[in-house]
């Protein structure tokens, strides 16, 4: 038995120190500490002891491993290929196309990369390809970071470049990133270290040439610098419970050199740099589509076509913008897109709230007219996908509130861009059913 305590014979447990039936003293064979200092213990065969503790450590080591398993020591083979990720992504993001396979390489590269270097693989080292998403605010950037981290089964974390701050300054520094992170890969330092950052707004740290202020600059090259760090792969000192850094504290080391950021950002105004650089010529192609159409293929056309030194003009620092070698764009949402975004989508929209119908015995159908009016107000709202739960919402509140006190026997109700428009209520939208035969 180890650290002998307790059990003078017979079972062990009932230790006769005091002679007080469910009194003894216990110690856990795991970290030695006693039952008056950590409470109860669980018993096992041989007198053999383990403290609350120590099982939640046991649990967490268990975490760890069945992680390490599924994804950490990922060999060759075991890498989804970019077709894969791709296919994986197309579940949960419409459209997207370029920005799909530009990710998909991107990780599925990254991954070959991380298991040469475990390999210790001879030759040729290669260099790590962070990502940089162009595209207007809601039209899936961070669903795709999100999908992708989701296909790999490793941690992810988002932040957001606007509330970084250099150390010093009110706001976060940028080793709370590296936090998040580890607290995503609950504490497992080596998956976290292979693990993907996300961070968004990554344009709004640029350097603005009207700052003026005479103190130093707060939010801008500072943190680029900071980040730039990151990215190229530092051992960077993180705080284990967040916040300010202070001399005292204990930090937790994190390498980042395999850690796969993707930076994301709307850059609005990046389209007229663009567009000063190929002249007017190159865009209008569109003119015969309607006016908001035109917009959104000039935006995307646009964009796909930014390149580093475009981006260095708009005011990020040339050496970010080298450690984001894979740049690629996203198009803004047209009509169609977003009708699509309602439906299809594992999660979409529609299916969610044909759910609820369904719990009440009762089947939801949208028309087609109707989605497009959903999307048409959505767009109106100029933020991307993000504007159709709140237009969904509006449309189908009265419709939620009357839904229960509905007589339903399978009864199907369809919603068209009359209702919509008219607000019906939900009885005037009832279809009678075929009998069956
Ligand atoms: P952003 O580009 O600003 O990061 P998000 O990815 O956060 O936008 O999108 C906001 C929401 O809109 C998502 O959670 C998702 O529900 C929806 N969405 C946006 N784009 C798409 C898309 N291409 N396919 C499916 N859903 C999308």
């Amino acid at each position: 038995m180890t650290n002998g305590k307790s059990g003078k014979g017979g079972s062990g447990s009932k230790s006769g120190d005091s002679g007080f039936q469910g009194r003894r003293v216990t110690t856990c064979s795991f970290c030695g500490k006693t039952s008056r200092e950590v409470g109860p213990m669980v018993e096992g065969p041989n007198d053999v002891y383990i403290c609350a503790n120590c099982v939640d450590l046991c649990q967490n080591i268990f975490k760890q491993e069945r992680r390490r398993v599924s994804t950490g020591r990922t060999t060759f083979d075991e890498i989804p290929s970019p077709r894969q990720i791709t296919e994986f992504l197309d579940e949960y993001v419409v459209g997207q196309r370029s920005a799909k396979r530009a990710l998909s390489v991107a990780v599925h590269n990254h991954y070959k990369r991380l298991t040469a270097a475990e390999n210790k693989d001879a030759g040729v080292e290669l260099d790590k390809s962070n990502v940089l998403l162009l595209g207007p605010t809601g039209c899936g950037k961070t669903l795709l970071a999100r999908s992708l981290a989701r296909t790999l089964n490793v941690p992810f974390a988002i932040g957001d470049a606007t509330t970084l701050t250099e150390a010093g300054y009110v706001g976060e520094d940028v080793e709370n990133l590296l936090l998040k992170l580890l607290q995503a890969a609950d504490y497992d330092v080596e998956a976290a270290q292979r693990g993907i950052i996300y961070i968004d707004e990554i344009d709004k740290i640029g350097k603005t040439s009207q700052n003026v202020s005479i103190t130093r600059d707060v939010s801008g090259e500072g943190v680029q610098q900071a980040l730039l760090k990151m990215l190229e792969g530092t051992t960077a000192n993180v705080p284990p419970q967040g916040g300010r850094k202070h001399p005292e504290q204990q930090y937790i080391q994190i390498d980042t050199t395999n850690i796969l950021f993707i930076c994301a950002g709307t850059f609005v105004g990046l389209t007229d740099v663009v567009e000063r650089r190929i002249g007017q010529s190159a865009i209008g192609f569109a003119s015969e589509q309607a006016h908001e159409d035109e917009h959104n293929e000039d935006v995307g056309y646009l964009l796909s076509q930014v390149t580093p030194e475009d981006l260095s003009e708009y005011g990020m620092i040339p050496e970010l913008i080298g450690r984001l070698p894979i740049i690629t764009s996203l198009d803004p949402l047209d009509i169609k897109t977003l009708v699509m975004i309602l439906t299809q989508p594992k999660n979409a929209l529609v299916r969610q709230y044909q759910h609820f119908f369904s719990m009440e015995d009762a089947e939801l159908e949208f028309t087609q007219d109707a989605l497009e009016v959903l999307a048409e107000r959505a767009i109106n709202r100029n933020t991307g996908a993000r504007a159709l739960r709140s237009v969904m919402e509006e449309v189908m509140l009265d419709r939620m509130y009357d839904l229960p006190d509905m007589q339903n026997n399978n009864t199907k109700y369809v919603m068209d861009a009359k209702a919509i428009e008219e607000n019906t209520p939900l009885e005037k939208l009832r279809v009678a059913r075929k009998e069956s035969a």
